[in-house]
């Protein structure tokens, strides 16, 4: 009798771990909690950074991630993630949303869900101004960017003689640039402008006009998190419709913010 309440208990607690794992209801998990877990950069200026006066964590990534737990009606926690750690730490459930520059592919849509679009940009180079006219000038060369992202991916791609250095992020590729060590720093120009935006001898340095893909952002979520994937895409689109999201993207990349931006895109559902 009492092996059979045991194994009767084991069973329960197999079927109750396998639905955590297969079904994440976020949405639902969030809310009884009071929390929502956003996965952001600390260390990516104008999208997730530590602000020198404030120390708490700001940027373009960070208000979306606000604006969605305001609408969930929970309290957001902020978690610092890299390039690499990002898709495991979400995998694994230490955080319940990726905010982090992060590119929409079709490799890592096999292992999580993204949602609609949120901003748009293009991967280029920071080099030594006068240095590069065109991507021959960078094939050979030492380029610094980040471990996990899609610029080491692309840069190995456009450039297969050169020698492609990552780091854990960007602010270390771009110190490697000043100390000589890497003849160009590789990643999505809105990254790479507000690098050299806050940059010590920024004059000395240039974004030329080379560009070797396009790269759409969107929030990370667990595979088949169906109900949190479309909560967010109908805020992302309420956010557009009511013109928060260009007042986000003007309050950090507008004509009047550090680092101007163009905003070529809307967020829009995705087909
Ligand atoms: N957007 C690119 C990516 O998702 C580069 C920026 C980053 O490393 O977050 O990999």
């Amino acid at each position: 009798m009492k092996r059979a309440v045991v194994l009767m208990a084991a069973f329960c607690f197999i079927v109750a771990m396998g639905g955590i794992a297969f079904a994440a209801d976020t949405l639902e998990t969030a809310k009884k909690k009071g929390v929502l877990v956003a996965g952001v950069k600390d260390s990516t200026p104008g999208f997730g950074y530590v602000d020198e006066k404030t120390r708490e964590i700001v940027g373009y990534d960070v208000d979306f991630v606000k604006a969605i737990a305001k609408k969930l009606g929970v309290k957001l926690e902020l978690k610092p993630v890299t390039s690499a750690s990002r898709m495991p730490q979400l995998v694994e459930g230490n955080i319940d949303i990726i905010a982090a520059t992060m590119t929409k592919t079709a490799e890592r849509a096999k292992q999580i869900d993204f949602s609609n679009t949120y901003f748009f940009t293009g991967q280029k180079f920071i080099v030594k101004k006068g240095t590069v006219r065109s991507l021959a000038d960078l094939d050979g060369k030492r380029i610094g960017t980040a471990k996990g992202s899609t610029s080491e991916q692309n840069a190995k791609k456009a450039l297969p003689k050169a020698t492609i250095l990552s780091f854990d992020d960007y602010p270390q590729a771009l110190l490697a640039l000043q100390q000589g060590k890497v003849f160009a720093v590789t990643t999505d120009e809105s990254i790479l402008a507000n690098l050299l935006g806050k940059a010590p001898n920024k004059e000395q340095y240039e974004i030329p006009d080379i560009q070797i893909s396009d790269e759409p952002y969107g929030l990370g979520m667990r595979k088949g998190d169906k109900n949190f994937v479309a909560f967010v895409n109908k805020t992302l689109l309420e956010m557009e419709k009511s013109g928060e999201a260009k007042r986000i993207f003007d309050k950090w990349f507008g004509p009047n913010s550090q680092t101007p931006l163009k905003r070529n895109f809307k967020i829009t559902a995705d087909k």
